[in-house]
């Protein structure tokens, strides 16, 4: 009886046990979000390692001229697929693509490559207003913010152009500061669908002025300063991006190169120096783009100084780092860590 009845008990207790782990699990998945990749949502995980700005196949001929092309184009895939495959090697397995709707975004494409080559794929909503609106439709300044938002949210709640891809942030674009009112109305839509649905806005801002100019406009629409990824931070200075990093904004170094890792190095430092570590992404802004002609057949790499496409950070970058007396710890935190956060739908 005695036997009996300490069984029952012990029973009982790994029974309430597993109740509690169950919840605490829940409760962590809860609070770190997932990540919307497409195909589908990852959760987060210590093992992952992120390039949290970088493109694939882009198209520059502006929002007049650019045509879809219905199908995946085979060079696309040829001359991509081996640079992922070298990624996935090297120890990146998330890949956060950044190019917007009217500069090529085509996301069966991402598909298609994120499944053969392994690398998780993020993709996004969202219009460029950048390059004085080359890049944004000439219908869309006399639409209103909500209008915009809800062409966003239905892409979030069901899928972008009929497929089941969905994107996982808001990408923006906007010269330097101050933002006009054309920019100021897309920043207000992308606020909206983010309350609605969790995702980050990441903004191409032309420098820092537009981009503490974004910060004051989300925090008075109430949307808190993490929601925010200053994309190019590199166009701003030090003082800049130590003040909206201590706001709480993400500052996105994306333009490292080849050639300046020396240059990236100081940043980094004083951003360490000013404990913000935690603040910081790091990419290189890689990809490629289609020829005048919109053809695939010759897709030329974009000239920011990287021979090898995606390859800088982790060959050049980080062991310079490291000689500078980084720690791995560190180096996990803005590898890994920081961008799970920055890009976590919660
Ligand atoms: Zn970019």
């Amino acid at each position: 009886m005695q036997i009996f009845s300490i069984r029952k008990r012990t029973r009982h207790l790994n029974k309430l046990v597993h109740i509690i782990l169950l919840f605490l699990l829940h409760d962590a998945t809860a609070q770190s979000g997932y990540i919307m990749t497409v195909n589908g949502k990852l959760e987060p995980s210590d093992s992952l390692l992120v390039l949290p700005h970088e493109h694939v196949v882009t198209n520059f001929a502006g929002a007049d001229k650019i045509v879809r092309i219905p199908y995946i184009p085979d060079p696309a895939l040829n001359v991509v697929l081996p640079h992922l495959m070298k990624l996935k090697q090297s120890g990146i397995n998330l890949l956060v693509e950044c190019t917007p709707e009217f500069i090529g975004r085509d996301v069966t494409l991402l598909k298609k490559l994120s499944l053969e080559s392994g690398v998780s794929i993020v993709t996004n909503t969202g219009f460029y207003a950048a390059a004085e609106k080359k890049y944004l439709p000439a219908y869309i300044p006399s639409l209103s913010a909500e209008s915009i938002a809800y062409a966003w949210q239905n892409e979030f709640d069901n899928g972008i152009g009929g497929t089941d891809i969905r994107p996982g942030f808001i990408k923006l674009g906007v010269d330097k500061g101050p933002l006009d009112s054309t920019e100021l109305k897309l920043l207000k839509a992308a606020i909206i669908v983010s309350r609605k649905t969790g995702l980050p806005i990441a903004v191409h801002s032309g420098d820092g002025v537009a981009a503490a100019d974004e910060l004051r406009y989300c925090i008075s629409e109430g949307l808190a300063a993490d929601k925010l990824i200053w994309v190019h931070a590199q166009n701003g200075t030090d003082e800049e991006r130590k003040k909206l990093a201590e706001a709480g904004v993400w500052i996105s170094l994306d333009g490292v190169n080849e050639n300046n890792v020396a240059e990236y190095t100081k940043y980094v430092l004083y951003l360490k120096e000013n404990s913000l570590l935690s603040r910081l992404l790091l990419s290189h802004d890689d990809g490629w783009s289609v020829d005048s002609n919109g053809s695939y057949d010759k897709l030329s790499l974009f000239k920011n100084g990287n021979s090898q496409p995606y390859q800088a950070i982790g060959e050049k970058l980080v062991p310079m780092l490291f000689t500078m007396g980084f720690t791995a710890d560190e180096l996990h935190q803005v590898r890994s860590v920081n961008p799970q956060k920055a890009f976590a739908i919660r």
